[in-house]
Parts: structure tokens; C-alpha cells; sequence
């Protein structure tokens, strides 16, 4: 197999280099595959990894079927954006209570039916703003890359397949997991904001929408939970985007 060949050559060439102890060995197994996945973990693996823990993500939780109220109206919101300078993004509601959504580097972008209960379209074409924002701008692809890449499941699935398909279903949901509490840079979180607004503009719709977005969290969660839990404090965000409006 390729991968491993390229391990045994890298490995040989160490001991060779007589350098290594014994004891060592095992420091230098896991040094040497870490540099080789870097390598090789290009965009495409990263986006196949978030393809296949949405399945998974999707298969845990309840989707609200196309036929309800939930899926309708998300429907009719995100009928225009659906593809977004030739990058894909497909939509679905969750049926869970909680005020949150989130998106994927793949462009897997999923909305707690909590969230649509408790705002407007307007303003939830500002949530998607954002969201959409951290894949654009990759913050969500950056974060699954850094994961899997310290990932000891997806170094010994890559290790003996040379493929990431083999994640199993647990590790998938863990990265799902992690794509869902994402946390952000306090910069990732306002560039965010500030896609939103761009967002907004462009669609013709407007962009205080994102402010409200604030306030709507702020009376129901406080400054945590949800959709605001790692983003910058309310305050500051609110001086950020009233700024920039
Ligand atoms: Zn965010």
C-alpha cells in the first residue's frame, strides 16, 4: 500500500540514520504519520469526512419531514440559497427545542426548530448568514482539519486504509459533535457577523435583521447557549455590527 510504504521509507531512513532509540519508536510511528497526513489531507478528504458525519449527525437526530410546517418554511427561506458562488448548501430542520443552528464545511447546514419558533424569516436569513459565513470564509473547514488531524482514530483509520471513509460511526458522530459546539476565534465570530450583513444586503433584505438575531438570544439564553455559546460577548458583538451597519 502506498501510505505505508511511504511510512517504511520514512521510518527505515530514521533508523538508518541511527539516531533513533529503541524506546523512541513509537514517538517516531506517530510523528511520522502526523506529518504524512498533513500531507495528504487535502480539501476534498475534509468536506468527504463532513459529507459522511452529517449522514451520521442526520440519522441521530429527528429531521422534520418535508411535508411539515418546519421543512416547508426553511424551504421557502433558503430556496435562493442553495448555491452560493458555486459552493452547495442543503438544508434541513432538526426537531429539537434548542435555539441553534450550524453548518458544515461541506455545506451541511442544519436549523433547530426552537430557532424557527423563535424568530422571523428575515432574521433567520441572518443566522444562515453566518453560518454560511464560517464555511465561506473557511472557519468550519479549518476547525474539522485541525480536529482530524489530532484525531487518534482518523491517524489509525488513514494509517491502515489510507482512507477516511473508515471512521467509524462513533468517531463520525464525535465529528459531527465538534462541527455542532464549534468554537470560533472571537475574529472568526465577527467576520462572521460581518458576512451576514453582506449577506443580507445582497438578498435585499435588511441586514439589521443580524442585530436582532443578538437580542432574540440575548432574552432567551442570556450570554450562553446555543448559537452564541463560544461567539464573543453579546456587547461586543453588538458594537461590531452596529459599527458596520
Ligand atoms: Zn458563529
Amino acid at each position: 500500500m502506498k501510505l505505508l510504504t511511504v511510512i517504511t521509507v520514512i521510518l527505515l531512513s530514521m533508523v538508518l540514520s541511527s539516531c533513533v532509540k529503541e524506546q523512541d519508536y513509537g514517538q517516531v510511528v506517530a510523528a511520522g504519520l502526523s506529518v504524512l497526513i498533513a500531507v495528504t489531507l487535502d480539501e476534498a478528504e475534509v468536506k468527504k469526512t463532513a459529507h459522511l458525519s452529517a449522514l451520521e449527525m442526520d440519522r441521530k437526530n429527528h429531521i422534520a419531514p418535508k411535508t411539515s410546517r418546519y421543512a416547508k418554511r426553511l424551504a421557502r427561506i433558503t430556496k435562493d440559497i442553495t448555491i452560493i458562488d458555486g459552493a452547495h448548501f442543503n438544508y434541513k430542520v432538526y426537531l429539537n427545542n434548542q435555539l441553534n443552528a450550524f453548518a458544515m464545511p461541506d455545506g451541511t447546514v442544519r436549523v433547530f426548530s426552537g430557532l424557527l419558533d423563535a424568530m422571523s424569516d428575515e432574521q433567520i436569513l441572518a443566522v444562515l448568514g453566518h453560518e454560511i459565513g464560517h464555511v465561506k470564509l473557511k472557519h468550519s473547514y479549518n476547525q474539522m482539519k485541525k480536529q482530524l488531524l489530532t484525531s487518534a482514530a482518523f491517524q489509525a483509520a488513514s494509517a491502515t486504509t489510507g482512507a477516511i471513509g473508515d471512521l467509524t460511526s462513533s468517531e463520525l458522530g464525535r465529528v459531527a459533535y465538534q462541527a455542532v459546539n464549534a468554537k470560533f476565534s472571537q475574529s472568526d465570530e465577527l467576520q462572521a457577523d460581518k458576512y451576514a450583513l453582506q449577506f443580507l444586503r445582497g438578498r435585499g433584505k435588511q441586514p439589521a435583521a443580524m442585530l436582532e438575531v443578538i437580542y432574540v438570544f440575548q432574552a432567551r439564553l442570556g450570554d450562553s447557549g446555543g448559537f452564541l455559546s463560544s461567539h464573543p460577548s453579546n456587547k461586543q458583538r453588538i458594537e461590531a455590527i452596529s459599527r458596520a451597519l
